[in-house]
Parts: structure tokens; sequence; C-alpha cells
């Protein structure tokens, strides 16, 4: 089963309501463990804690065939968009 998104601090992403995602789904790593949904515009969904659609960071320790298997993430900001906070490789 995909992870979801538990919290994020990302304020000035148009998704984030109170440090909760409402974008449909996420998807993390481009270039490293970075939120590539972030946006600062977008349509919000009404339901929060959306699923990881996919991550491409495969020397995470969560990570099986692009699916993040973590039980939860929690995403911050790093310099000017959004990084998943959960990453680990231990
Ligand atoms: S940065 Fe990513 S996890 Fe955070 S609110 Fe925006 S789309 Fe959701
Ligand atoms: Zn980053």
């Amino acid at each position: 089963m995909n992870s979801t998104v538990l919290s994020c601090g990302a304020a000035e992403c148009a998704f984030n309501m109170g440090d909760e995602c409402h974008a449909s789904s996420i998807s993390v790593g481009s270039e490293h463990a970075a939120c590539d949904t972030f946006s600062l515009s977008g349509i919000q969904e009404e339901n929060a804690n959306p699923e990881v659609a996919s991550c491409q960071i495969s020397d995470c320790q969560f990570n099986t065939d692009r699916t993040c298997g973590a039980s939860g993430i929690t995403v911050s900001t790093h310099e000017r968009h959004a990084d998943c906070a959960t990453f680990s490789t231990v």
C-alpha cells in the first residue's frame, strides 16, 4: 500500500492548508527527495493526507520499485521548495 502525507510544513505551497497537504496525490524525487508536486498555484482537494503516488529515491530504506512503504511521511521546507523529511538510508 502506498504511503500518505501525514503533514507538510511548506506553507507557501498552494496545496497546503494548516500543515496538511490537499493535493490529490504527490510524487517525490526528481533530483533529490523533494516533493515534485509542490506548486505555488493549484486547486486543493477537500480531503487531506494524499497518497505518495511514486518516489524515485531508490536509496531510501522505505523505497521498493519506486513505491514508498513508510507508514506515512512528513514534508518540510527546503530552500524554496519542499523535501520529504522521512527519507532515510538506514
Ligand atoms: S509541498 Fe508537496 S506535500 Fe507539501 S502541501 Fe505541497 S504538494 Fe503537498
Ligand atoms: Zn530539497
